[in-house]
C-alpha cells in the first residue's frame, strides 16, 4: 500500500479525477450534474477534475464549468476536415472550450475498430490542436488469463510513441482501464492495478527517464467512492477515469473527497 504522498508532490503529478459520460445525457442533466460537482467541489485545487460529456452538449458544458473543472470530448476525428460524415476535429473541440479528449477507449477499440495506428494519430492532432490526450489501454480478461496482459499495454502505448515519440508524453494522461472491470462492477485489486501501473512507467521510462516519472497514469474500472482512496493511494496510481459512477454527483463527488483527502 503506498503511504508517501509527497512523492506524487516531488513528481508534478496531481491526482486527477475524469468523469467520462458515455453516451449518456441530455441538456437537463448537463446542467444539474455540472452545477452540483461544481458546488460539491471545495475550492482547495490540490487535485484536477475533468469532464467528457457527448459532443453536442459540450458547448453548453463549456459555459458551466467554470475554473473547478476541465472540458473534454469522449473522441475526435484523425481528419482535420473533408468529406468525413459524422466526425469532430481536433480544431472544433478545442474552439468550443475543450482542453483534453479520451482516445483509445476500449468501447472505440471494440465497436468502432479503432486501431493501435488510428489511436494514434488521433493523439497526435489532439496535441497539435492544443488538447491534452488522455490515451487508453488495457487487457481483456482472456488476455490477462493468458498472460499477456504487459505485452497488449505495451503494444497499445508503443504504438502512440513510434508516431509521436516519447516527448509528446510530456503533456498527455495515460488511463489504465483492465476492460474486465469497465462497467463491471468488478475492479482490479490495488495491487493488480498499481502492478500494471508500474509496468506502464517502466516502459515510459525505457524511452525518458525524465519524462516517465512526470506522466499521470489513472486507473479505470468500476473506481467508486469505496475504492477510490485505495486506489489512489498506490504510488503509481495518479488518480481515475470514472464512468458509470460519474453520471450521478453524489457518487463522483465521493471519489473526489478521497483525491482531495490524499492530496
Ligand atoms: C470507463 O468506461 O472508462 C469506465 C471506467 O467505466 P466504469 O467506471 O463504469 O467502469
Amino acid at each position: 500500500m503506498r503511504t508517501l504522498k509527497s512523492e506524487r508532490y516531488i513528481m508534478t503529478r496531481k491526482l486527477l479525477v475524469a468523469g467520462n459520460w458515455k453516451l449518456n445525457g441530455s441538456i437537463a442533466m448537463t446542467n444539474d450534474l455540472i452545477s452540483a460537482i461544481t458546488n460539491g467541489l471545495s475550492d482547495s485545487n490540490r487535485f484536477d477534475v475533468a469532464l467528457f460529456p457527448p459532443f453536442v452538449y459540450l458547448p453548453q458544458a463549456s459555459k458551466l464549468v467554470g475554473s473547478k473543472i476541465v472540458l473534454g470530448a469522449q473522441t475526435v476525428s484523425e481528419h482535420a476536415k473533408g468529406a468525413f460524415t459524422g466526425e469532430v476535429s481536433a480544431a472544433m473541440l478545442k474552439e468550443v472550450g475543450c482542453q483534453m479528449v479520451l482516445v483509445g477507449h476500449s468501447e472505440r477499440r471494440e465497436y468502432f475498430n479503432e486501431s493501435n495506428q488510428d489511436i494514434a494519430k488521433k493523439f497526435q492532432v489532439a496535441q497539435a490542436q492544443g488538447l491534452k490526450p488522455i490515451l487508453c489501454c488495457g487487457e481483456t480478461l482472456e488476455q490477462r488469463e493468458s498472460g499477456v496482459t504487459e505485452q497488449v499495454v505495451a503494444q497499445q502505448i508503443n504504438a502512440v510513441i513510434d508516431l509521436v515519440g516519447i516527448g509528446a508524453f510530456a503533456d498527455a494522461v495515460i488511463a489504465y482501464e483492465p476492460i474486465w472491470a469497465i462497467g463491471t462492477g468488478v475492479t482490479a485489486s490495488s495491487e493488480q492495478a498499481q502492478e500494471v501501473h508500474a509496468f506502464i512507467r517502466t516502459l515510459l521510462s525505457l524511452k525518458s527517464d525524465t519524462i516517465a516519472p512526470l506522466v499521470p497514469i489513472l486507473y479505470g474500472g468500476s473506481v467508486k467512492g469505496s475504492n477510490a482512496k485505495e486506489l489512489f493511494s498506490m504510488q503509481d496510481i495518479d488518480g481515475g477515469l470514472i464512468g458509470g459512477a460519474s453520471l450521478t454527483a453524489n457518487d463522483f463527488l465521493a471519489i473526489c473527497q478521497q483525491a482531495d483527502k490524499l492530496s
